[in-house]
């Protein structure tokens, strides 16, 4: 335990991460190597929250340029993301993790709604929790879903886990070859540069309630378990 860096975190999974080579859809194999690499940091005594995307199936602003209301097309993304917290739990649970799901939009049948009490002391008797439906709010998406929750949770730090992206580069890597990445940052270092790291919303809720963001690569194994051991794999937003 002394030697993590950070002791309650939130995890931001987004929706492509599950989808494995396809990019679509919900890929158990996928997933279920992801919850094997969680289920490791759980049992160092970290307390885990994770915020799940909804990419994989539906995004609102696409469903918006092909002519649909936006407002509905969000709702849309919202449930394709407790979709994924569905697929997460369980694979979480089969290997041997006790989780709760919580949904920003009531579906008792199938998930907890959120309450912020609740789930933090799920998080106190040792259980990770998987907030799901974003922020249950049309026009936001779950990287602001995963500030928010990460502030109301006083979590020590949002781990931004990207697929196949090791950090926050000056231009994007896949584009630039000359493209340098960043190993710390602070949040004003963003704004001076223009950095892209998240939507707008996102990026100036994290900015008001600084809490220290890393934005690594999770397709690598053992990443996770290196972020909250402090090991520099990623970028560090601190401050
Ligand atoms: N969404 C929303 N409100 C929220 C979070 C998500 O309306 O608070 C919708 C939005 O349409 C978004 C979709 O859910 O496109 C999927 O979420 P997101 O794009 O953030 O998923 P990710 O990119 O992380 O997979």
């Amino acid at each position: 335990m002394s030697d993590l860096k950070y002791k309650r975190v939130v995890l931001k999974v987004s929706g492509e991460a599950l989808a494995g080579d396809k990019g679509f859809g919900i890929n158990p194999p996928v997933i279920k190597k992801m919850a094997d690499e969680i289920r490791d940091v759980y049992n160092q005594g970290i307390q885990i929250a994770i915020v799940v995307g909804g990419g994989n199936m539906w995004r609102g602003e696409a469903g918006a340029e092909m002519g649909m209301e936006r407002a509905q097309a969000d709702y849309i993304g919202m449930l394709s993301t407790i979709m994924n917290g569905l697929a997460l739990q369980d694979n979480l649970e089969s290997a041997g993790v006790p989780t709760r799901l919580q949904t920003s939009i009531e579906m008792r049948q199938i998930a907890e709604p959120y309450i912020r009490r609740k789930a933090v002391r799920h998080l106190e008797k040792g259980r990770i929790v998987i907030f799901a439906g974003g922020t249950g709010n049309p026009y936001f998406s779950t990287d602001t879903t995963a500030v928010l929750r990460a502030a109301e949770i006083d979590a020590d730090a949002i781990l931004m886990a990207k697929n196949g992206v090791d950090g926050i580069y000056s231009d994007d890597p896949k584009t630039n070859p000359d493209a340098v990445k960043y190993n710390k940052l602070t949040q004003m270092d963003i704004l001076n540069k223009g950095l892209h790291v998240m939507d707008s919303t996102a990026s100036s809720l994290s900015m008001d309630n600084n809490i220290p963001l890393v934005v690594f690569n999770l397709n690598k194994p053992g990443n996770i378990k290196k972020v909250v051991e402090g090991q520099n794999i990623g970028t560090v937003v601190e401050g």
